[in-house]
């Protein structure tokens, strides 16, 4: 299990832990304020971050190494990520007892699309959400964004699923969780410091792909769908094979293969894959 199942999760997935969605949380003034400036400070000023970041790597990526580390442990603290497949958002969204869509942060500092593909979600207290300053979208009022119930937000979900969207579950100020996001990495400021960047703002989720070799055909369609680049084929044996250093275990594969021939599997059984995160 990844590090904040240890320190947060009490014996399960941390987030599955309904401590982690209490009222009481929400009540820390800190919180508030960061949730109320959300948009304006993490996302806007995010994105200027990573873009001035991924200049730096380009003209020397070992600018980056001495701090790497350290922004990582900072959002790990403040706004931190885990990739989860389709089945685990199902289980997150059961123990929920609220949930809106939101415009995605990333999309609009990305190109000033208005994307409603972030879910606010709690469990047991007036909605969190209504905190947030929407100023940054032209002021638009929480109350007029989209109200779903469970089976509603599992369908929506689905869909993104199917379009090659990677699900993801964030904190607001660690261990609060808040969001469930369904992101690309061209746009999703997680991503590219995650993946272009290597400095992580999310960790692997609990699972790894696994390709049976009996089935595959070698046809490459989940080559085009992987976004993490995880996915090789193997000329010699007209197959694919996945990566499990590069996996984030995000699962939207599965989607795209005709023989269904990807699986999940249990990270932590993994031979390679149990302690990369
Ligand atoms: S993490 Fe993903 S869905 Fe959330 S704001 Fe960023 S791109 Fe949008
Ligand atoms: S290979 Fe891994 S990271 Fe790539 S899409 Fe499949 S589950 Fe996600
Ligand atoms: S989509 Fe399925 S059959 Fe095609 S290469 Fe990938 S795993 Fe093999």
């Amino acid at each position: 299990m990844c590090e904040f199942c240890t320190q947060h999760g009490e014996g399960k997935k941390w987030y599955l832990n309904v401590k982690n969605y209490a009222a009481e949380l929400l009540n820390d003034p800190k919180r508030r304020s960061m949730i109320k400036n959300f948009y304006k400070e993490v996302v806007d000023q995010g994105n200027n971050n990573i873009t001035r970041l991924e200049k730096m790597f380009q003209r020397d990526p070992k600018l980056l190494e001495r701090i790497r580390e350290a922004y990582t442990q900072e959002m790990k603290s403040m706004h931190f990520g885990q990739i989860l497949p389709l089945e685990e958002v199902a289980k997150v969204v059961s123990i929920c007892n609220t949930a809106v869509r939101l415009p995605c942060g990333c999309r609009w500092a990305y190109n000033k699309q208005e994307a409603r593909v972030c879910f606010g979600i709690s469990f047991g207290m007036p909605d969190w959400f209504s905190e947030l300053d929407m100023d940054f979208f032209g002021s638009p009022d929480v109350a007029q964004f989209d109200h779903l119930d469970r089976e509603q937000v599992i369908a929506i979900i689905k869909e993104l699923d199917k379009q090659g969207m990677v699900h993801s579950i964030w904190t607001f100020q660690t261990p609060f969780i808040g969001a469930i996001c369904n992101c690309e990495l061209k746009s999703c400021l997680a991503m590219r410091s995650t993946v272009g960047l290597q400095m992580p703002l999310m960790f692997k989720s609990e699972e790894i792909a696994k390709i049976d070799a009996e089935k595959c055909t070698g046809c490459q369609e989940c080559l085009h769908t992987c976004q993490f680049n995880a996915i090789e084929y193997v000329e010699a044996d007209n197959r694919s094979q996945i990566n499990p250093k590069s996996c984030f275990g995000c699962g939207v594969c599965r989607e795209s293969c005709p023989e269904e021939a990807i699986h999940l599997v249990e990270r932590r059984t993994h031979p390679v894959a149990s302690s990369i995160w």
